[in-house]
């Protein structure tokens, strides 16, 4: 299939101008309203079937429906269109293309990969690609901090299968890491500085605690590493406590990440924690603290002989001319809510970098091919 090469690196460039920082990272965040707007008005002009979804004031996501004749598999292409801060950038909304590269907050992380949607879309459509069932365009909104976008989709769009393009250097990516936000709290008890008779000091405890949750964390980065996204880990990200100088803290408060592999549950890794917990009480029965899960994103994986996995990676062999490599990736995703969903969920995206980063640019050749690719992947998954 042909993918329009201008059309698509002119998307690329549109969506790039427009100022779509997430407010929730960023005070000054622009959100997702104008860019919703391009980005419907985009979709409409190939003739799909365009939706507005707006979970949050503000906060929106666009989908565009290619109808199937019915019967087949349906594919949504899934794609966020959210970007963190501009802070040092230095011309962030330029999308200037230089050296094959177009440039600007967002062109890596991910608006080539929804510039390479919309070109498979209008390649589907050129060609009058025989499609039994629908291909869904989602380009959606907070993917970068809470993933109100595709959480709100799912449920209303039961696809079969989704293809979640972010960037993978046209590598397939078949897992990554979830993680698990969690607090412990250890209880001391208030009293004047001087009045050692009365006072327990809460950070001296929490400081028996952190020592073990150090040698647990040595321990993560020793087990069998999952064969495409290592061993787990862990680290305390924040800790507090106390009220005072000449005061006894009463409470302090470890704020830990745990990066979480395939195959993990909750259950277990606040086990462990727990299990720290328990050797601090042996150690001084008046050792006190409560545990609390503060949020839970799970992580992702999927089996090579999917039929998703199988339809893109024929697909991929074909139009690069060799098999892309399976990879597994640090970063959470929204592949994890969609698989979590039941939907058979795989991940590919352009080359580039930059995500995040002072300086972030995507290979515009590396888009153009991406959109062949998902154009095949399409029209095979949903004949
Ligand atoms: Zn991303």
């Amino acid at each position: 299939m042909t993918i329009d090469a201008p059309f698509t690196t002119g998307v690329l460039q549109s969506l790039v101008r427009i100022n779509s920082v997430n407010p929730s990272l960023s005070p000054s965040g622009a959100g997702e309203a104008e860019i919703a707007r391009y980005t419907a008005t985009m979709l409409a002009g190939l003739g799909l079937d365009v939706q507005a979804h707006e979970p949050l004031p503000g906060r929106v996501s666009v989908t565009g429906r290619l109808r199937g004749t019915g019967g087949g598999r349906s594919l949504m292409l899934n794609g966020h269109y959210d970007t963190v801060a501009v802070d040092e950038m230095e011309a962030p909304f330029a999308a200037t293309i230089s050296g094959g590269r177009c440039h600007g907050r967002g062109a890596y992380d991910m608006k080539g990969s929804l510039a390479a949607c919309a070109g498979a879309a209008k390649a589907l459509r050129d060609s009058g690609a025989a499609l039994r069932g629908d291909v869904i365009i989602a380009a959606v909104a907070d993917e970068e901090h809470a993933s109100i976008g595709t959480a709100d989709l799912i449920g209303r769009f039961p696809v079969d299968g989704a293809i979640v393009t972010e960037p993978t250097s046209m590598q397939i990516c078949l897992a990554h890491k979830g993680f698990i936000w969690i607090a412990v709290t250890v209880e001391g008890r208030a009293a004047h500085g001087s009045l050692f008779t009365d006072g327990i000091d809460a950070n001296v405890r929490l400081g028996a605690l952190l020592v073990r949750l150090g040698r647990l964390a040595g321990q993560l980065i020793q087990r069998p590493p999952h064969p495409l996204v290592g061993p787990p880990s862990l680290h305390a990200s924040m800790v507090s406590g106390g009220t005072g100088m000449s005061t006894y803290a009463a409470s302090a408060t470890v704020q830990i990440e745990r990066r979480t592999i395939p195959g993990e549950t909750t259950e277990q890794v606040t086990n462990e924690i727990r299990g720290l917990i328990a050797e601090c009480v042996r150690e001084d029965p008046t050792f006190a603290a409560t545990l609390s899960v503060v949020l839970v994103r799970e992580p992702f994986e999927v089996a090579p002989d999917r039929p998703i996995v199988r339809t893109l990676t024929d697909a991929a062999t074909a139009v690069l001319g060799e098999q892309p490599p399976y990879v597994g990736q640090n970063p959470w995703m929204d592949s994890a809510l969609l698989s979590a969903a039941g939907i058979e969920t795989v991940v590919m995206g352009p080359h580039g970098t930059g995500a995040h980063a002072k300086e972030e640019w995507v290979d515009v050749g590396s888009v153009v091919r991406f959109a062949e690719v998902l154009a095949a992947a399409a029209a095979r998954y949903c004949a």
